[in-house]
């Protein structure tokens, strides 16, 4: 089985505070990975919150990372129980989760509510404890109190034996034991690299790409973000959308959009593993499946917990 070397799909999940957002930062720092334009995408909508509601999220992220020949997409998902359907419909796109923990506070409610997902999709789990710089940082009970989570939750044998990375992502500092911490990600894109599978290379093989999470944009309008999980996709290509009623839609890929860093960038192709954002098909729902018109065949429909969306 070929499979993608030059990419990773993770998410990122943890309790508020608990430092996503100063990780992913530090990563991309270490990384040289342009953070630029960051905002570009965010203005969209007006009707936030029906609109997101529905499955259009303009807040769920993907950071796209350079590291050595490789590109690592780090999805970041909501940790409040009322976006559940979004986490689980973000844990479909990726091959393993980066679990971060304070190293003082422990696991919390979010924490149990994000792995659980993670756990259920079985998912490939690193466990980052983070902010280990803290004075009354307290790593081995906390790891024991992660692995009583994992234990609880019903994590699989293999899950069981996650790596732990211990970081201080606010002074850029990791290591794989608690007091060895040196200024640099590296034991964390290793960790990334090593653990989690690559994607499998069947780009060979008819299209498939399932759409997770819609966005919007004034120019192009609607724009279905998801993985390519089978075959190739790219600007001009016609294709049908398999929709939830049986019936199908054809379209026409109108651009392709890539990940850098932050940064949502046009291209022309995307294959097999890649996540990408798709325009020109304006009725696009979340867990549709788009094929070339000869090949109509769906992926599994994906599970979305929110009530808007089931009366929709
Ligand atoms: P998020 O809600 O998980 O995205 O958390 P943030 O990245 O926004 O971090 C929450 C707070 O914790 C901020 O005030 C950060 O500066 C702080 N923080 C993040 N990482 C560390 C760390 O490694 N050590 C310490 N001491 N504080 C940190």
């Amino acid at each position: 089985m070929q499979q993608r070397n030059d990419i990773r799909n993770i998410a990122i999940i943890a309790h508020v505070d608990h430092g996503k957002t100063t990780l992913v930062d530090q990563l991309l720092k270490y990384s040289g990975t342009f953070r630029e334009n960051e905002h570009v995408d965010e203005r969209a909508m007006d009707s936030g919150d029906i609109e997101r509601e529905r499955g259009i999220t303009i807040l769920a992220k993907n950071t796209a990372i350079h590291y050595k020949d490789a590109t690592i997409n780090i999805l970041d998902t909501p940790g409040h129980a009322d976006f559940g359907g979004e986490v689980e419909r973000i844990m479909k796109m990726v091959d393993g989760v980066i679990l971060v923990v304070d190293a003082y506070e422990g696991t919390m409610p979010q924490t149990r509510f994000v792995l659980k997902k993670a756990l259920d999709q079985k998912l490939k789990p690193i466990v980052v404890l983070n902010k280990i710089d803290r004075p009354n940082a307290r790593p081995a009970e906390v790891i024991d109190e992660v692995l009583d989570l994992f234990i609880d939750l019903g994590a699989d044998d293999e899950q069981l034996e996650f790596p732990i990375v211990y970081a201080s992502a606010l002074n850029g500092t990791s290591g794989m034991e608690p007091d060895q911490q040196n200024e640099t990600m590296e034991p964390i894109f290793k960790t990334i690299m090593d653990y989690i599978p690559a994607p499998i290379d069947n780009s060979d093989e008819p299209l498939q790409f399932q759409v997770t999470l819609l966005d919007y944009n004034d120019y192009v309008g609607r724009i279905g973000v998801g993985r390519v999980f089978r075959g190739k996709i790219h600007v001009g290509q016609s294709v049908v959308v398999l929709k939830k009623d049986g019936s199908t839609k054809s379209f026409r890929v109108t651009k392709l959009f890539g990940f850098i860093g932050l940064k949502r960038v046009e291209i022309q192709e995307a294959k097999a593993g890649d996540i990408v954002a798709v325009s020109g098909m304006e009725d696009i729902n979340v867990g549709e499946t788009v094929c070339p018109p000869d090949h109509p065949e769906k992926l599994p429909i994906l599970h979305i917990d929110e009530p808007t969306l089931q009366m929709t």
